[in-house]
This record gives C-alpha cells, sequence and structure tokens, in this order.
C-alpha cells in the first residue's frame, strides 16, 4: 500500500490533511478518488492506515481508519558532515544516505567549498533536501525522517560531534587504515556516530589537524583517490557495517530507523 506524509500538526482526530507533493501525487498522477485506501506517515515512527476523504486542488482529507503505532527512532545516530559539493552531487548524496541509514545530514563549506551560496539559496536547497529525503524515506521503508541540519562550518561539526562515541574524518592523507574501532564491538553497537567527508579539491591540512586535535580518526578509503561523493557513500557502507544496523534484513514496513 502506498504511503504519504502527513505533518503532525495536520492530524486532528481521526482526520488529517496531506499537502505538497504528496497531494499532487495523489491528484494527478495516481488519481486516487475518494474511499481509496492508503498508509500515512509522521516520518516520526507512527504509521496508520487511511481512507481518501476528499481531494482539493492543492490538499487531500483523509480519515484515519487504523490507530497510528509509535516506533522509537533508531538509538544510534548516524551524522554524515558532508562538506558542500555541487548541487546535483548534494541531492544524489541525499537520496543513498537516506536508503543507506543517515540519520543526520549536516552540510558543511569548507575551505576548498566550491559552491558558496548565499542564505537565501541555502534555504531553498534545505527545502530540496528534505523533499529528496521524503521521496527516499517512502521508497526505501524507513519510518523516520533523516533530520537536515543548516549549513554550517567545520566548527559546528566539532561541536555538534561531542560526546560521540566514534568521530571519523575521512582523509586521502591520512596514514591510518580503515577506522579502527574503540573498545569491544559490542559496546561501540550503541554508539554513535559522525563521519566526515571533504568536497572536490580535499580537506586542507589546518582542517584536517583541527579535527584531529578535536578527538576525529582520521581515516584512510584505500590507495584509490575516490571522487567524494563515491567516498561519502563508501564511507557510510563501512561504518553501517562496522558499527551499524546491516545485521538485519530488510523487513517491509517493519525497518526502525
Ligand atoms: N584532494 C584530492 C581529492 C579529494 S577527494 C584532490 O584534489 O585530488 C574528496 C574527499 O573524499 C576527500 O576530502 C576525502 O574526505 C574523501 N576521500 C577520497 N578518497 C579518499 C581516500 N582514499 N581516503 C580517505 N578519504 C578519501
Amino acid at each position: 500500500m502506498r504511503s504519504f506524509f502527513v505533518e503532525p500538526a495536520e492530524i486532528c482526530k481521526s482526520l488529517a490533511i496531506i499537502g505538497g507533493g504528496d497531494a499532487r501525487h495523489i491528484r494527478k498522477v495516481l488519481r486516487l478518488k475518494p474511499g481509496a485506501r492508503i498508509q500515512v506517515t509522521d516520518g516520526r515512527g507512527r504509521l496508520g492506515e487511511a481512507r481518501v476523504h476528499r481531494i482539493e486542488r492543492d490538499h487531500v482529507v483523509v480519515e484515519i481508519l487504523k490507530r497510528f503505532t509509535s516506533r522509537p527512532a533508531a538509538s544510534r545516530a548516524l551524522v554524515v558532515a558532508q562538506a558542500l559539493l555541487k548541487d546535483r552531487k548534494m541531492d544524489g548524496l541525499i537520496r543513498a544516505l537516506t536508503e543507506l541509514g543517515m540519520t543526520t545530514w549536516m552540510p558543511f563549506g569548507s575551505t576548498r567549498s566550491v559552491p558558496q551560496p548565499d542564505h537565501r539559496r541555502l534555504q531553498t536547497r534545505k527545502e530540496r533536501w528534505a523533499r529528496i529525503a521524503r521521496e527516499a524515506v517512502k521508497q526505501c521503508g524507513r519510518r523516520h525522517l533523516p533530520e537536515i541540519r543548516p549549513v554550517g562550518g567545520l566548527g559546528d561539526v566539532i561541536h555538534a560531534a561531542q560526546g560521540f562515541a566514534h568521530k571519523i574524518m575521512f582523509w586521502e592523507a591520512a596514514e591510518a587504515l580503515p577506522i579502527k574501532p574503540r573498545g569491544d564491538l559490542a559496546a561501540a553497537d550503541s554508539g554513535s556516530v559522525i563521519l566526515v567527508v571533504g568536497p572536490e579539491g580535499g580537506f586542507t591540512d589546518l582542517e584536517a589537524e583541527t579535527a584531529r586535535r578535536a578527538d576525529f580518526q582520521l581515516a584512510s578509503l584505500g590507495p584509490r583517490i575516490l571522487r567524494a561523493e563515491t567516498a561519502t557513500l563508501a564511507a557510510v557502507s563501512l561504518v553501517q557495517y562496522l558499527f551499524g544496523d546491516w545485521a538485519a534484513p530488510p523487513q517491509q514496513g517493519k525497518v526502525e530507523s
């Protein structure tokens, strides 16, 4: 059954409103009619079954038939701090990373980031990323939307990393081979991870040193220089394998994060 987003504020007793792109999709593409059954999710772990009640030009009113069940977010945070890349690459990354289980997207401007967008443009980007994340969540059966943070700098990344069990910066000049699990793996399982990947032009020595002093491991992804977006996907896959939830098989509608 198809699943659509409702904002928690748009739920009132047994009625809920679906707006935006999802409403257009229902009306124009799927051409659903009143009475059609759908699933609704609030992107925060709650899911329910609903029936289309009324279809308006810019929104759809649905009647919730089955009560929402609440599911806690994944206990382990997987934060991806990505230095700004060109727009198209960032869009592709947020989609793939949402599928791979990222819980927080933390883009940041680094010394060699080519796009240095202004404030208004960043707001548009943030809205676009939120939309892509929603699509990806629906497609892969997740119940929780990744959190999308505003664009900051490396200082914000370091600040946000306080208290994390694993802080890893991927640096092509790093000597250390892939991530050393800290402590025993069983304990690491419950730890939250923040990983940092650079822009097309790489990190400066100063940025790497700043992260190292803030207790980040500088990790390599092997002897080849990867394109930034390849590096991020490899890094997240590696981290998911080492500390993440990849032991669980896909279960339609039962995915935890
Ligand atoms: N400075 C390089 C390319 C940077 S690659 C150049 O201009 O030739 C972009 C980002 O991907 C890097 O900042 C790093 O975070 C990551 N990356 C790419 N290859 C890597 C590797 N072999 N090990 C670790 N990180 C890598």
